[in-house]
């Protein structure tokens, strides 16, 4: 019997690009190929020259739709075959490609913020909740929102073959969490957006939207991110190179902060376990610096380290590309 391939591709949408999916039907035994699409209303072309083609980069089952049916992941490409500009997987995937040897390997926490009406879901309309402190983790009628999603998009996910790690609720109420991973890049990009896809997909069907917004509630509210944690091999068998990982994240952290998701000045103030984003500091345990050493790998003396810095709304691609590059041409050395 025929079945249905959901391409997913990632937009040109400015500073935060969108996810954009459309519906092949493939006769059976056919795997998905290129294909097009319009990217005059995708902000990736003019209107005069606008075909872009889209390139399977990785495919899983379909969670939703069941049976044979797929979601495949692309890149964009241009009609010569070259990568599109919004393309950031192909420089992900070379980086990844030219330090294997190293063997790279990320666990992305993805935070987000359910919304209902444009207020948070469970937010009283034109009030405030009680203060945050016992939404976390928690568990009951008047601090939990939108678990029933969660359960769904955790399950669509393990069913996918995705490697979620777990999930839990935030600080701010009706704030979420999954991680993905570890998993090696660009693998652990490509995973992370079709998890976004499936939640944003999921959630629809629940009348709830979802945002990866970095301060969805301005004040005294907890903001959204996407801490990355990374190791190499070296890291993972002594404690030396963990320190040089540190250290060298601390060298090129300009230009890691301002890749690292729009609005990350919004979320980085310092506040709400945050290190302010003018600044760069790391340590064992220390949630308010920029990159954690866990409790548990100071003890170890190896292990892994946590970029506590990225936003929730960034790009898993660009984030994994530069913390290899800075990290693993230290290691190198
Ligand atoms: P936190 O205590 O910061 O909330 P989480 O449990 O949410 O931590 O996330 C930790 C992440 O780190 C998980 O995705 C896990 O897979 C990942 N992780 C564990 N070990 C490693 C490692 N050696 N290298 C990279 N990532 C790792
Ligand atoms: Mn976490
Ligand atoms: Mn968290
Ligand atoms: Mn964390």
């Amino acid at each position: 019997m025929a079945y249905r391939a959901e391409y997913i591709w990632i937009d040109g949408t400015e500073p935060t690009p969108l996810l954009r999916s459309k519906t092949k039907v493939l006769e059976d035994g056919d795997t998905p190929g290129i294909w097009g699409f319009d990217g005059s209303s995708t902000n990736q072309a003019p209107g005069k020259n606008s075909d872009c083609v889209i390139r399977p980069v990785f495919e899983c089952p379909d969670p939703i739709r069941g049976g044979n049916d797929k979601l495949v992941l692309c890149e964009v490409l241009l009609t010569d075959m070259t990568p599109h500009p919004t393309n950031t997987r192909a420089a992900c995937a070379a980086v990844g490609e030219k330090y294997a040897d190293q063997e790279p390997i990320f666990g992305i926490e993805q935070e987000y913020t359910f919304l209902k009406e444009g207020r948070p879901l469970g937010w009283p309309s034109g009030g405030f909740p009680g203060p945050q402190g016992p939404y976390y983790c928690g568990v009951g009628a008047d601090e939990i929102w939108g678990r029933d999603i969660v359960e769904a998009h955790t399950t669509a996910c393990m069913e996918a073959g995705l490697h979620i790690s777990g999930t839990n609720a935030e600080v701010m109420m009706g704030q979420w969490e999954f991680q993905i991973g570890p998993i090696g890049p660009p693998q652990v990009g490509d995973e992370m957006y079709i998890a976004r896809w499936l939640l944003y997909r999921i959630a629809e069907d629940f009348d709830v939207a979802v945002t990866i917004d970095p301060k969805p509630m301005p004040g005294d509210w907890n903001g959204a991110g996407a801490h990355t944690n990374f190791s190499t091999k070296a890291m993972r068998e002594g404690w030396d190179p963990i320190i040089t990982a540190c250290e060298a994240l601390g060298t090129k952290a300009e230009e890691h902060i301002t890749n690292y998701g729009a609005g990350v000045e919004r979320r980085l103030t310092g506040l709400h376990e945050t290190a302010p984003w003018t600044e760069y500091s790391y340590g064992v345990s220390d949630r308010g610096a920029s990159v954690r050493i866990p409790w548990q790998v100071g003890q170890d003396q190896k292990g892994y380290i946590e970029d506590r810095r990225p936003n929730s709304n960034c790009d898993p691609y660009t984030v994994t590309r530069l913390i290899v590059e800075t990290c693993c041409s230290a290691l190198a050395e």
